[in-house]
């Protein structure tokens, strides 16, 4: 048995989802879809929205620029919060 595949198209990064573009390999469809940042890296399983075949693919890490842009806007945040005055160290 084969299973589908979803080809990861182009996909970006916001906030709180990773949108992605995909195209499925069973209905060669394009489609995109938003996925909870969690599953960022991860492979998982869906329902092709056209075709309705269940297939998979392997979402991507956010990439280094994605994250400094993520990380400049939580800065601010924590800036404003505590003004320890201290710097603030990377803790991963
Ligand atoms: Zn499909």
């Amino acid at each position: 048995m084969t299973s589908t595949l979803f080809r990861l198209q182009s996909n970006k990064f916001s906030t709180d989802n990773i949108q992605a573009t995909l195209v499925c390999s069973k209905c060669a469809e394009v489609f995109s879809k938003e996925f909870p940042l969690d599953l960022e890296g991860q492979t998982i399983e869906f329902k092709c929205p056209v075709c309705s075949s269940a297939g998979e693919t392997d979402l991507p890490y956010k990439s280094p620029e994605e994250r400094d842009n993520l990380e400049l806007d939580l800065d601010l945040v924590e800036d404003e919060e505590e003004n320890s005055g201290e710097e603030f160290e990377e803790s991963y």
